[in-house]
């Protein structure tokens, strides 16, 4: 069973692909997290991120890049929503994440394109979204309890720049696939958006 969890960046995606993937024992990849390699791989080559060669160059990044945390932060993710408009990348990280759905047993994969262009024929495709000043608040108190200094803000305003990148490439856009529930997860906490998630595909797969 392949299930495909897209969505905007703090939508909470992330949490409900872990949760799901926990509660139907299968395999789960973050696909955001091979496009912040690449953004911060750029950085340490000292390359440029808007520049195609560059960016196809740090597609080639050590698999212990994947490890390192500061591949989390605000920095790493505005770079990887650069690199990530490049069709040259895109294709170079798309073997890989086809291999990983299609391994036997199936996978929950997330990020922005599984449902539409990795694993269209995904038997469950949840596309996760909140307001943006509520996925800014998320992100804000995070770093808050990380002891990280920010202005709510910066954080709405990188937020709403990522989003404009994300939908508005040409290539492999951030869009709901047709077939996709689309599941908002403004007034929902953690716990009820997980809950709500699991519900929603055991309804989906009933
Ligand atoms: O999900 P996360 O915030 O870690 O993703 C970082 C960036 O990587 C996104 O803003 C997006 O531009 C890019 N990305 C993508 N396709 C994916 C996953 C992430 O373009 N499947």
């Amino acid at each position: 069973m392949i299930i495909a969890v897209d969505g905007p960046t703090a939508s909470g995606k992330g949490t409900i692909a872990k949760a799901l993937a926990a509660h139907f024992g299968l395999p789960h990849l973050d696909t955001g997290l091979l496009y912040r390699a690449v953004g911060r791989q750029v950085a340490l080559n000292g390359g440029d991120p808007d520049d195609p060669d560059d960016a196809l160059a740090a597609c080639e990044f050590p698999d212990a890049l994947l490890e390192d945390e500061f591949l989390r932060s605000e920095e790493v993710g505005g770079l990887a929503s650069r690199v990530s408009v490049h069709p040259s990348v895109r294709q170079a990280l798309y073997e890989r994440q086809r291999a990983f759905a299609l391994q036997p047993g199936g996978a929950v994969l997330d990020g922005r394109d599984i449902g539409t262009v990795i694993a269209p024929e995904a038997d469950v495709k949840l596309f996760v979204t909140a307001s943006v000043y509520q996925r800014a608040r998320r992100r804000w108190l995070e770093m808050t309890d990380r002891e990280i200094e920010i202005s709510l803000d910066a954080i709405e305003q990188d937020i709403a720049a990522r989003d404009a990148r994300d939908i508005g490439r040409a290539n492999a856009p951030l869009r709901a696939a047709p077939d996709a529930l689309v599941f908002d997860t403004t007034s929902f906490d953690r716990n009820q958006a997980i809950a709500e998630a699991i519900a929603a595909v055991e309804a989906k797969l009933a």
